[in-house]
């Protein structure tokens, strides 16, 4: 890609710093499918307790780790509650159906986010006729939300209700990350109300590859199983691994400049006649737009031609995300190329 070229498609496209891989070259490995990968089992060790959980799993992708989680709580027949625009539900392409055998019971949220209300509304009475419910998804930040942070006492309320109701619950905390430094709390005391975790380490940390699942060691242990069974024991793992222990260990705080570089960007498209900013100011590293004259697909492609990246939301609507390899200085110029293409269209 060109040098120029400003990359705000996704918090994935990050490259491996310097001292990332020097961290992978040096890596021990061993056989991770036999457990023998040292630098596996301590990224495992580390996850699990940042989290704050008994063990954790390394797998090679966000969906994996979701996807595990969901088999692990039900049973083919089952049904699970999640937010109508959880990237469970819409980008792990069906993934509940196929692997799982569980029906998706959605409920409504704004910006991703909802409460034990919509909860108890979905709550099911014993009868022969209905599937059993055995799930409360919540995923924090939130994507489709525009990287919307649940608040801590939503998730309390929300794991009360579902406790009450004998379900289990699963966080998608893919960028948990930023949550946690955007609202100040924990990674920890927000997985204290959940049975499983999911975390990402390619996503802001910057790592190339890798998630991990958290929980009990006995729902550890049933999820290894399920790795396996979906196709993700990896053997050498401890490469990969060790990016993401890097990433973990040195990228969480900065995820502060991330958010300051979205807020930015988003302050810089405020000033801009004929762009609209979608449900306000970011919480995290997303900002969410419109530029009002064109479609979605049509502003990208001017963004792109001009030295902008971004990907649409839906038909109308576009998405940045800042990251490790995103400057100030590019964020200055990103606004300059939105004002730009705005500015020709009129
Ligand atoms: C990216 C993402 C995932 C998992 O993505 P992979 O690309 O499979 O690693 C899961 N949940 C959320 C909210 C995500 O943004």
């Amino acid at each position: 890609m060109h040098a120029d070229v400003i990359d705000l498609r996704s918090d994935t496209v990050t490259r491996p710093t310097a001292a990332m891989r020097e961290a992978m070259m040096a890596a021990e490995v061993g056989d991770d499918v036999f457990g023998e990968d040292p630098t596996v089992v301590a990224l495992e060790r580390r996850t699990a307790e940042i989290l704050g959980k008994e063990a954790a799993v390394f797998m090679p992708s966000g969906t994996m780790t979701n996807q595990v989680a969901v088999r692990v709580h039900t049973e083919p027949g089952d049904e699970i509650l999640l937010e109508a625009e959880a990237h469970i539900y819409y980008y792990e392409v069906g993934g509940p159906a196929a692997l799982s055998g569980v029906m998706c019971r959605l409920l409504p949220g704004v910006r991703g986010i909802f409460g034990a209300a919509e909860v108890k509304a979905a709550l099911r009475t014993w009868n022969v006729h209905y599937p059993k419910t055995k799930l409360v998804c919540i995923e924090n930040t939130h994507n489709r939300g525009g990287g919307s942070v649940w608040p801590v006492e939503r998730v309390a309320e929300v794991a009360e209700a579902a406790r009450a109701a004998g379900l289990r619950m699963h966080l998608d905390g893919a960028r948990l990350w930023n949550a946690s430094v955007a609202s100040g709390v924990p990674e920890r005391e927000y997985a204290r109300y959940f049975d499983s975790v999911s975390v990402c380490f390619s996503k802001g940390l910057g790592a190339p590859v890798g998630s991990a699942l958290a929980g009990t060691e006995e729902f550890v242990e049933r999820a290894r199983r399920f790795r396996k069974q979906f196709g993700g024991g990896m053997r050498q793992a401890g490469i990969i691994a060790a990016g993401a222990l890097y990433a973990l260990e040195h990228h969480r705080a900065r995820l502060a400049e991330d958010h300051v570089h979205a807020r930015r960007f988003a302050e810089g498209l405020a000033t801009i006649p004929g762009v609209e900013l979608i449900g306000g100011m970011p919480e995290t590293n997303m900002v969410v737009f419109r530029v009002k004259l064109l479609p979605a697909e049509v502003a990208m492609q001017r963004l792109a031609a001009a030295g902008l990246l971004v990907l649409p939301m839906d038909t109308d609507s576009l998405r940045a995300v800042t990251h490790l390899d995103v400057t100030a200085e590019q964020v200055e110029r990103a606004v300059e190329i939105v004002r730009k293409i705005v500015r020709t269209e009129k």
